[in-house]
């Protein structure tokens, strides 16, 4: 008897464990660990993972597969492996963590009909359904919806004249196209076309086609070079000269580009002192995590390519891993320029087959280098050498739903298992990391300057509230407008920056820069319109917008916050003759607009570039010589403990975008705060003092990386009824946890209603508790399983954000 444990589609407590399923003796022998298959549960087909086969089972009546979905596995064994370690560190459901590993097109969806019960006619049903159902029809739940024949349905069904299946059904299919080939010798195929009657014309042309070629051609090719119709081909099909098949073929979103092949440049000598620790990881099989520290432009990418060309050449695999933002054209440009077609690509501006077709690549080992955005960590190689993540700091490497695992994390699991080296690469290290590398837990390799030894831009802050009292209302400073004119007149490229998240959120004095924060916490309170109430979205505590500064006494005090659209405005009023692109997410919806417009800026059809943090990287282009951050505090007061460390590294990478090439460049800050510690320490560029300021910082207020986090989010219809939970939570953890572990709460959460349910959160800092994972398992197994009460429970380990 085989048998096999299968992870079902059903993300709940109940069903998050394998069940055992016969294999049929049809499939004896085929169904292998790592494939999907589709199953019975209940009533309905499902999908599941088969995680492992069997020869027993402790059940005495099993239920038998219904078929494999897959060919082959689609998780090899590290992976499901790895799916196990997701599941225990993130504490999700296990089909979530399966699935996470695999692309979109994978995720089975299911489509709900209708059809006629086994044994019964379509006559026996009310009139107007009769005519749906003769002769054996399947009705589309979905349309049956729409058509308002619900009701009959479930009349019917009550009666058991009807039943609903579901079946699963695959997003994307792998891409077939017909292909052609002589099914007969070169030499009977010149026969046959000598013996052709002369009014066979047609498929004479067709034959001769292939005497001269004689070989496989697309259908579409052959019609079109022979001017043809598939039907004549068809014809000499079926007398059995040629044969028909299908073959897959890859969309390759890559198709009409070039791309110029570049050889490794001869390194630096910082360079090399940098590489050599990593070389020799990959060289002694070792597993070592670097973090490679250096400012934007000393050749941190130069040093990725050349430790995965090692990499290659020892026939293993790499994977590199770049914020989705700065996943340009350039930056995938420079991975296929040195390896060409060994490089697959994952990222979101691919369509779901697009990206089903790289990952096809990665999985039939067609390619040895995969560059992608967050998800493409779970690339299927099998023989990892290295894994890069480039930027490391960058918040978006952490998944937000289920799954919320940070990619760091899942490299540096693959890298034990494979015995090789994960480098971390960024500018600005997240404090995390920096201080492992303080602890030498990371090896820190650094590279102290840009390339060519060329100095970094000048930044000048300019404080907005000397414009004010000046008298200058506008979202430009004096300073700043003079230096626009002066790049328009020499036909040089500024670049605009306005940080968008954040907007409107927060209160400030427009006299002093005073920001109205917590009490309690230290942070900012968040501006709510609805009844001008200022919030804390860690304590909970509240108050009333203030007329009168509580510093300085002005009252032109405000909330916060300037859209694009409004700056553009304002632009066109000041500076008309500036030719201006505007980069946001209103502008750049669409699929290859975001290259588009950067196209354009590169090719002079602009003279200034306005966006959002999308234009803050990535942007190389030897024209610009001025870079301007509209105001830097809105990111600063985000009521988010990270909140200073993001507005440095911001303010430090937009600053990186000026002067990269011949032309020296300048940068201008506005802001409100200019004595704040992250804006004057990015004016100066000073990482390890910025470092320093905020370590202390976070140890006084117990956060990370002094202090582990943990968020429990509660939600319900009922807002008594989640206040209530959340408070049961917040004791029952109070009870578990050492008196050094900190427990905030119960309190609402940033966004307090989410589709009409409320939302309360408990957030706990601690530094050792050994039994945290098993509390917070308890906690959700506990509102997991009653269902009925519909109160929902999620658990962020290391939040990212605190939402
Ligand atoms: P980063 O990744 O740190 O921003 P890059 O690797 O992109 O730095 O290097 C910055 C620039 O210097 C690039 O244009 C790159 O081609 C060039 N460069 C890097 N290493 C070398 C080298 N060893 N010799 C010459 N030019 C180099
Ligand atoms: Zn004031
Ligand atoms: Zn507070």
């Amino acid at each position: 008897m085989e048998i096999a444990n299968v992870i079902v589609d059903v993300p709940a407590k109940q069903t998050d464990r394998a069940f055992d399923y016969l294999i049929p003796a049809e499939w004896s022998g085929t169904i292998q660990p790592g494939m999907r298959v589709i199953v019975p549960f209940g009533p309905r087909k499902i999908q599941g993972f088969v995680t492992s086969l069997k020869t027993q089972s402790e059940f005495e009546k099993l239920r038998e597969i219904i078929e494999p979905m897959d060919l082959e596995p689609v998780l090899n064994k590290e992976l499901l492996e790895l799916g196990d370690w997701l599941t225990e560190h993130t504490l999700c459901f296990k089909i979530f963590a399966f699935q996470v590993m695999l692309p979109a097109a994978l995720k089975a969806k299911y489509e709900k009909k209708v059809k006629l019960a086994q044994g019964v006619e379509a006559s026996v049903l009310s009139e107007p359904l009769q005519i749906l159902f003769e002769n054996n029809l399947m009705i589309d739940w979905e349309d049956a919806l729409k058509q308002g024949m619900v009701p009959l349905l479930l009349k019917e069904a009550a009666k058991g004249t009807l039943e609903v299946i579901y079946i699963v059904k695959e997003k994307v299919r792998k891409k077939q196209r017909k292909f052609i080939r002589p099914l007969v010798s070169l030499e009977e195929l010149k026969v046959e076309v000598e013996r052709f009657p002369a009014k066979a014309e047609k498929q004479k042309q067709v034959l001769s086609y292939f005497t001269d070629h004689f070989e496989p051609v697309e259908l579409r090719q052959l019609v079109a070079e022979v001017k043809t119709t598939s039907a004549t081909v068809k014809a000499l099909v079926e007398k059995k000269l040629l044969i028909e098949y299908d073959m897959e073929v890859y969309r390759d979103p890559f198709e009409h580009r070039t791309f110029k092949r570049t050889k490794p440049l001869p390194l630096t000598n910082s360079q090399q002192t940098a590489i050599g620790p990593i070389l020799n990881a990959i060289e002694t099989n070792r597993h070592e995590v670097f973090l490679l520290y250096g400012v934007t432009g000393s050749g941190k990418t130069e040093i990725y390519l050349q430790s995965i060309q090692e990499v290659i050449e020892r026939g293993q695999e790499a994977i590199v891993l770049v914020p989705e933002i700065s996943l340009t054209p350039q930056m995938v440009n420079r991975f296929k320029g040195r390896f060409g077609d060994l490089v697959a690509v994952l990222h979101s501006g691919l369509s779901a087959g697009e990206k089903y077709d790289e990952w096809r690549k990665i999985q039939r080992k067609e390619v040895k280098v995969a560059v992608g955005a967050r998800s493409a960590i779970f690339a299927p190689f099998e023989n990892l050498g290295i894994l890069i993540i480039d930027e490391e700091h960058e918040t978006s490497y952490k998944q937000e739903e289920m799954p919320r695992y940070h990619a760091r994390d899942v490299a540096i699991e693959r890298a034990k298992t494979y015995s090789c080296p994960v480098v971390l690469g960024s500018a600005t290290p997240s404090l995390e990391s920096f201080a492992r590398a303080q602890k030498k837990v990371y090896h820190l390799l650094s590279l102290p300057s840009r390339m060519n030894n060329q100095a970094l831009p000048a930044v000048e802050i300019i404080d907005m509230r000397e414009e004010l009292r000046d008298g200058n209302r506008s979202m430009f400073s004096r300073k700043l407008l003079d230096m626009l004119k002066d790049r328009l007149e020499k036909q040089q490229q500024s670049v605009l920056f306005l940080n968008k998240r954040g907007h409107s959120s927060f209160v400030m004095c427009r006299d002093c820069g005073y920001v109205m924060n917590c009490p309690n916490c230290d942070i900012s309170l968040t501006y709510h319109r609805v009844n001008e109430q200022m919030k804390c979205h860690y304590c909970g505590y509240e108050s009333h917008v203030p007329h009168q500064c509580p510093e300085c006494s002005s009252d032109y005090i405000r909330y916060f916050g300037t859209g694009t659209q409004k700056v553009e405005d304002e632009l066109g009023k000041i500076l008309p003759e500036a030719r201006v692109i505007r980069m946001d997410v209103d502008t750049t919806g669409r699929k290859g607009s975001h290259e588009r417009l950067l196209t354009d800026f590169q090719n002079g059809k602009a003279d200034i570039l306005l966006g959002t943090q999308m234009i803050a990287k990535g942007l190389d282009f030897p024209n610009i010589t001025l870079v301007g951050v509209l105001s830097a505090d809105t990111m600063l007061h985000l009521p988010d403990f990270r909140a200073s460390e993001k507005t440095f590294q911001l303010l430090t990478q937009v600053s990186g975008r000026a002067g990269r090439h011949q032309l020296p460049g300048e940068v201008i800050i506005q802001t409100y705060s200019p004595e704040h510690y992250s804006v004057e320490l990015a004016g100066t560029q000073d990482y390890d003092l910025f470092y320093q300021r905020e370590m202390m910082i976070r140890k006084i207020r117990h956060y990370p990386p002094f202090y582990y986090l943990s968020l429990i989010t509660v939600s319900h219809e009922q807002l008594m009824t989640v206040v209530a939970a959340t408070e049961k939570i917040v004791n029952y953890v109070r009870s578990q946890v050492s008196k050094d572990a900190v427990v905030l709460g119960p309190a609402a959460s940033p966004i307090p209603r989410i589709n009409n349910r409320y939302r309360y959160q408990c957030l706990i800092k601690y530094k050792r508790e050994p039994n945290m994972t098993k509390m917070l398992k308890t906690i959700l197994d506990q509102y997991q399983k009653d269902t009925k009460s519909g109160l929902l429970v999620s658990i962020d380990v290391n939040p990212f954000i605190l939402m």
